[in-house]
């Protein structure tokens, strides 16, 4: 589980994330939604402390990684982080791409690197490119790609963020139906996205952020459906 209490974050004189509340339960998928500037990469990034928190609490699996006495490496190594920009490493075939992190923060022998990368490869349908480099492939493939590397580190959840925003849109199903398979598989997630369609059926949270602040929370159902608050009605007039 994630648990977030009074996250502030300020960049500068800045603040970015002004006082952030929520948790995602074991095996949850919480969709967070909201307008350019919001906070949403902010937010995800302090949960795995590519960003330093200002000040607040983070619980990862009930340690606490705002605790400078934290071992940041041994916790974000079970949190899997998936980009718009697919951000794999351009001079290396897909299966080298998968076993570099499994091998230098694993400590995996090569042979237990490459099976884990193959099977994760098969999972995400790209199981005969192993040896292609990453311009060789679609962005849609080179996503996959991305998620089975983070993968192959056997998180224990995965944070996205805007995965597909990046992607030609008849590329996109296939990296959200991956995504939907992982959530099925009952991996806990947290996904920034523009998806309105996934967040409704994938989604057991949707929390709509703006200007820093959590404005609304609950059920695709109920934020999707039936927002309360004037800045989620007019947000989602924009983008439904
Ligand atoms: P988008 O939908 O465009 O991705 P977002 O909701 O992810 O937006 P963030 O990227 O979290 O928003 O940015 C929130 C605010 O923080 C913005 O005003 C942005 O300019 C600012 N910001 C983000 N990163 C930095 C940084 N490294 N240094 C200074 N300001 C930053
Ligand atoms: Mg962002």
């Amino acid at each position: 589980a994630i648990e977030v209490s009074q996250l502030h974050k300020y960049y500068g004189d800045n603040e970015v994330l002004k006082g952030i509340d929520f948790r995602v339960d074991a095996g949850q998928v919480v969709c967070v939604i909201g307008p350019s500037g919001s906070g949403k990469s902010t937010l995800l990034r302090c949960v795995n402390r590519l960003e330093d928190p200002t000040s607040g609490r983070i619980l990862v699996e009930g340690i606490d990684i705002t605790d400078p006495e934290t071992d940041l490496d041994a916790v974000r190594s079970r949190i899997g982080m998936v980009f718009q920009q697919f951000n794999l490493f351009p001079h290396m075939t897909v299966l080298k791409n998968l076993c570099l992190a499994q091998q230098k923060v694993l400590k995996r022998s090569r042979a237990e690197a490459v099976e884990v990368a193959r099977l994760n490869l098969a999972k995400v349908g790209l199981a005969e490119r192993e040896n292609a480099y990453p311009a060789h492939l679609s962005g849609g493939q080179q996503q996959r790609v991305a998620i089975a590397r983070a993968l192959s580190m056997n998180p224990d959840m995965m944070l996205f963020d805007e995965p597909t925003s990046a992607l030609d849109p008849e590329l996109v199903g296939d990296v959200l139906a991956i995504m939907k398979d992982l959530a099925t598989e009952g991996m806990t997630m947290m996904v920034v996205t523009h998806e309105m369609g996934f967040a409704r059926e994938v989604g057991d949270k949707v929390v709509f952020m703006d200007g820093g602040v959590i404005v609304e929370e609950g059920t695709p159902a109920a934020v999707l459906g039936d927002p309360q608050n004037e800045r989620t009605k007019s947000f989602l007039s924009k983008v439904l």
